[in-house]
C-alpha cells in the first residue's frame, strides 16, 4: 500500500513538472540545439526512468525514442523540414510507464531560416526531361519511397556524424534556386567541393539501402541509420557499395563526380528523417558521442 502510494505520488509529481516547469534547467523534455530553426536537426532527451516506453509526434512525423543502455534518458534523433511553417508547433510526447501515461507535450517555436535565393544553368533536360524520360523517372521515384518507408526499427549511428569528404560544405541548404531561369526549387541539402574523383565516405554506421545511377541524383547512395533516418550522396562517378552491404563512419562508399543534374562537379550530402529534409551542417555539429 505504501509503495503504491509513493509511486503514485512520484507520478503526481512527475507529470506537474512536466506541465509548469518547461523552462526550468532540469526539465524532464530537453532539445538539442534548444532554439529551433526551419531545417534543423532536434536531438529530444526525455527524462522518464520509470517509462518502459516513450513516443510521439512532431508537425505529423511520428518520433519512435529509445534508452541507450546505460542511459536514463530516451532519446530521438529528428528534425523540423527546411519548409517547416514558423511558429508554435505541438511536440507530442507520451511516457508509458506502468499501468499509466504520462503527458510531456509541450508547444516548440520555430524560427524562421534566413536562407538565400540562387539562380544556376544546367543541362535543359534537367528541368524540362524529355518524355523518355518521365518513366525512368517515376520509377525512381517509387523506388525512394519503398526504400524510405522500410527504414530499421532500431538506432544504427553510433556517436556523432562525420563529414563525407574532407572539405568545408559551402552555405546552400535551403537556398531557393531557380534552374533556367525557370523552374524553382530548395535546395535540400548541403554541397562539398570535391573534384571528380574524391573519396566519399559514410558519416556513420547504417544500411546501404539504395546504390545506383538515378536521373536527377546521378550516381547516389543512400544510407539507413534507423528509426527514419538517412543520409544521401549524390553525383557519384563511382560507386564502391552494395545494397543491404552495412557501414561503419569512415567507410567509403565510392567517388565523387558530376552525374546527374549538376553545373559541375561536387558532392551533394542530404539528411532525412521521417521526410523531413534536414541541414546537414547542422547535423555535423550535434555531438552525439555522449548520447550512444
Ligand atoms: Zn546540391
Amino acid at each position: 500500500m505504501t509503495g503504491l502510494r509513493i509511486f503514485f505520488l512520484a507520478l503526481a509529481w512527475f507529470c506537474a513538472w512536466g506541465q509548469v516547469s518547461a523552462q526550468a534547467s532540469h526539465e524532464p523534455v530537453a532539445l538539442t540545439p534548444g532554439q529551433v530553426i526551419a531545417g534543423s536537426p532536434e536531438l529530444i532527451r526525455v527524462n522518464a526512468p520509470e517509462a518502459r516506453s516513450v513516443d510521439g509526434e512532431w508537425l505529423g512525423r511520428k518520433i519512435q525514442f529509445f534508452r541507450p543502455a546505460d542511459h536514463g534518458a530516451w532519446i530521438a534523433l529528428t528534425g523540423v523540414d527546411v519548409e517547416a511553417p514558423v511558429g508554435s508547433s505541438a511536440l507530442h510526447i507520451t511516457a508509458h510507464l506502468k499501468g499509466k501515461d504520462a503527458d510531456l507535450s509541450r508547444d516548440v517555436e520555430i524560427h524562421a531560416a534566413h536562407y538565400r535565393t540562387g539562380a544556376l544553368t544546367v543541362a535543359p533536360k534537367f528541368v524540362q526531361p524529355p518524355p523518355e524520360a518521365q518513366k525512368e523517372i517515376e520509377e525512381e521515384s517509387q523506388l525512394k519511397a519503398k526504400v524510405y518507408a522500410a527504414s530499421v526499427a532500431e538506432p544504427l549511428w553510433r556517436g556523432s556524424f562525420h563529414a563525407p569528404v574532407a572539405s568545408a560544405p559551402t552555405d546552400s541548404f535551403g537556398t531557393r534556386r531557380m534552374f533556367n531561369g525557370k523552374l524553382a526549387s530548395i535546395h535540400k541539402g548541403a554541397d562539398f567541393r570535391a573534384a571528380a574523383g574524391t573519396p566519399v565516405h559514410a558519416s556513420n554506421t547504417g544500411i546501404v539501402v539504395l546504390a545506383r545511377p538515378l536521373y536527377f541524383e546521378g550516381g547516389c547512395v543512400i544510407i539507413d541509420h534507423g528509426l527514419g533516418l538517412f543520409t544521401l550522396s549524390m553525383h557519384f562517378s563511382r560507386i564502391d557499395v552494395k545494397e543491404g552491404q552495412r557501414v561503419k563512419t569512415g567507410d567509403r562508399l565510392g567517388l565523387s563526380g558530376a552525374t546527374g543534374r549538376v553545373t559541375g562537379p561536387h558532392l551533394h550530402w542530404a539528411v532525412r528523417w521521417e521526410g523531413a529534409m534536414l541541414d546537414p551542417v547542422k547535423l555535423l555539429r550535434l555531438n552525439l558521442n555522449a548520447v550512444r
